[in-house]
């Protein structure tokens, strides 16, 4: 980070300055030039609050040039982090499909798609249990049950299984699940966060409706702060001023994310554009965009599900979207 100072600051003030970033474990370097005096910090500067720096009588501006997440820093980590999900590789070249209903609805629901997106290549089974809603009156999911029905689900057909957290205390209902998905709308439950950063699970963090890359990471950070340094990366698209989709699936963060982190990114196409025949062009595009995977949702009866049918792909769709993606695969270096 560097300091701007005003020009005729007062020395007694930058004594106070340089001694409150030394407490922090900054050091400085102090450059007077003809007209302007530029204080340059040195060391970890994460703990600066940049605001409260440029809140100073003393400093005219504050830029930081290093990043405020460290852990999911891809500076501080050059090498891919693959994670493993019980065999299951994710990241550095291992790329995985994960397909499943929005919701849990019952047990020959989720079994019987289980056993289809199996058949097609998928390699994790996703299925929302506890489900944020933006409406009370909306189906809420089976929750703890709906937790017990994929276990099941993956008692009969040996695929991970990834469910939704919405809050700390459901925590002992998912001691048995695979990954643990972080819901947009919680991207920044800071608390859950570090309750999550107490785990040894892998994290599927998803990019919140309307936060910046560098918010996603600083999110991811929390987790990692904690001790757990499994997170994979989400973006399933954000909100701007365009209703025609759902939201807007923005697939620069893929490569963004790849150069700012070294954490696996994860693209979910049906949130971010609601609408069923728009997944798989946006799944082929994020796969050649280099996305270590893909989460889909498929439902046997897209009509009648009781949340986002209309983003649903039957599973014989899925089955022809994930044979094109295979085809993609290996022109841009991944592997299952
Ligand atoms: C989901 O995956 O079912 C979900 C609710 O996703 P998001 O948090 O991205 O809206
Ligand atoms: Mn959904």
């Amino acid at each position: 980070m560097i300091l701007i100072l005003k020009r005729d600051h007062d020395p007694q003030q930058l004594e106070t300055l340089t001694a409150w970033l030394n407490t922090m474990g900054v050091s400085t370097h102090l450059s007077r030039g003809e007209f302007q005096t530029i204080l340059g910090l040195v060391g970890d500067t994460s703990r600066v609050d940049i605001d409260l720096v440029k809140s100073m009588d003393i400093v005219e501006d504050a830029k930081r040039i290093q990043e405020p997440f460290k852990n999911a820093n891809r500076k501080f980590h050059p090498d891919d982090t693959i994670i493993d999900v019980g065999g299951v590789k994710i990241g550095g070249g291992h790329m995985q499909i994960i397909a499943g209903p929005c919701s849990v609805e019952s047990e020959e629901q989720i079994i019987g798609i289980a056993k289809d997106v199996k058949a097609a290549g998928a390699t994790l089974l996703r299925g929302g249990a506890f489900k944020p809603r933006t409406s009370p009156y909306s189906f809420q999911g089976l929750r703890a049950e709906g937790i017990e029905l994929l276990l099941k689900a993956k008692e009969e057909t040996g695929l991970p299984i990834v469910t939704e957290i919405m809050e700390s205390s459901h925590l002992p209902f998912f001691k048995d699940v695979d990954v643990i998905q972080v819901g947009a709308r919680n991207m920044q439950n800071f608390e859950l966060l570090k309750d999550l950063g107490r785990t040894d699970k892998p994290i599927l963090l998803k990019r919140g409706l309307a936060n910046t890359l560098e918010e996603l990471l600083m999110s991811a950070e929390y987790i990692m702060a904690g001790g757990n340094q499994k997170v994979i990366l989400c973006e399933r698209g954000i909100r701007t001023f365009e209703t025609a989709t759902r939201n807007t699936l923005d697939i620069s963060a893929v490569s963004m994310l790849h150069e700012m982190s070294h954490l696996p990114v994860v693209v979910d196409p049906s949130h971010a554009t609601g609408i069923a025949r728009m997944v798989p062009p946006m799944s082929l595009a994020a796969t050649a965009a280099g996305a270590d995977g893909l989460i889909i949702e498929v439902h046997n009866d897209p009509r009648h599900a009781l949340s986002d049918g209309a983003q649903s792909l039957t599973p014989a769709a899925f089955a022809e979207l994930a044979g094109q993606i295979r085809g993609i695969m290996p022109i841009v270096g991944k592997t299952a």
